[in-house]
Parts: structure tokens; sequence; C-alpha cells
């Protein structure tokens, strides 16, 4: 049998933990890695993510964590916002997954735009193959806007 690596395993020069993941897994992952993925996934998703963004006249743009990342790509004004899910929302996104491969990235929405094949885009081989690996999901998501940011917060 070849040797596959768990996603799940650490990965580095003082590490010996690379175990493998389970013959075949679409998700590259081993038994307990996937465990642990989908308790955390039921355990700490979140309901909803703040963001700042341009406010533009009838739409948002460039969503990020800090208002630094919002203001190098344009003078509109900038603003605090909250993304929830929504059958109908006008923007769609990127879900990270707990997925040990998001590191850092793990239960936050990124790539976020006003149409679905943009998002599909951000990713080589399309969000579909990521998605079968559980990597993530795009999102569809609705926009409130909370209240005008203070310029620099949130770096
Ligand atoms: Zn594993």
């Amino acid at each position: 049998m070849a040797y596959s690596r768990c996603d799940g395993a650490v990965w580095g020069p003082l590490s010996s933990d690379y175990h493998q993941m389970e013959e075949g897994a679409k998700d590259h992952l081993c038994a307990q890695c996937r465990q642990t993925m989908l308790e955390e996934e039921a355990a700490k998703r979140p309901a909803h993510w703040d963001l700042y963004a341009g406010q533009y006249a009838d739409h948002l743009e460039h969503f990020y964590p800090s208002t630094l990342q919002v203001r190098s790509c344009g003078d509109e004004p900038v603003v605090l916002v909250r993304l929830t899910l929504a059958e109908d929302g006008p923007y769609w996104g990127w879900y990270f997954s707990y997925h040990p491969s998001n590191r850092s990235s793990k239960g936050i929405v990124s790539f976020i735009y006003r149409r679905d094949f943009l998002v599909d885009m951000c990713f080589p081989y399309g969000a579909a193959a990521e998605a079968r690996r559980g990597t993530g999901s795009i999102v569809r998501l609705s926009a409130e806007i909370l209240r005008p940011a203070v310029h620099p917060e949130g770096i």
C-alpha cells in the first residue's frame, strides 16, 4: 500500500506525526482527524461573520478583517458589516470548514463577491473539487451594516 499522509498530521522537521489517511479517502483524513473536524464543525461554526467592507452606492465590496485591507482597495467609506447565511442573499463567499488543511482559516468566510462564479475562480480546480475534499463550501450571504469603521481597527 502506498503511503498517503493524513492532512491532519502535523508536518514539520521536528515532527514524527506522519500518520496516514484512510485509503482512498476523498478528504485525505484518517478516521480520528475526520471525527475531530466534524466535532469542531458542530461546536464552533460561527452563526455570522463580522468583516469590514467598502460602501458603494448600491452594494458593498472588498470584505476583509481589517480596515487597512479595505482602504488599500479604494476610497469608499469603510463600514463594519455582519454577514449571515441567507438563501437569497446578494453575496456569495467561501466558507472554510474545520478541515485541518485550512489551518488558521478554519471557520471564516472569504472571497466574497456578488457572483458565485467569481468565488469559483478563486480555486485552481474550481470550488466543487474543494467542497468534495471537505475543505469548505460556497455560501450565500446577506450583509447588514453595523456601523462606520474607525480607521485603523481590526488589524
Ligand atoms: Zn489524521
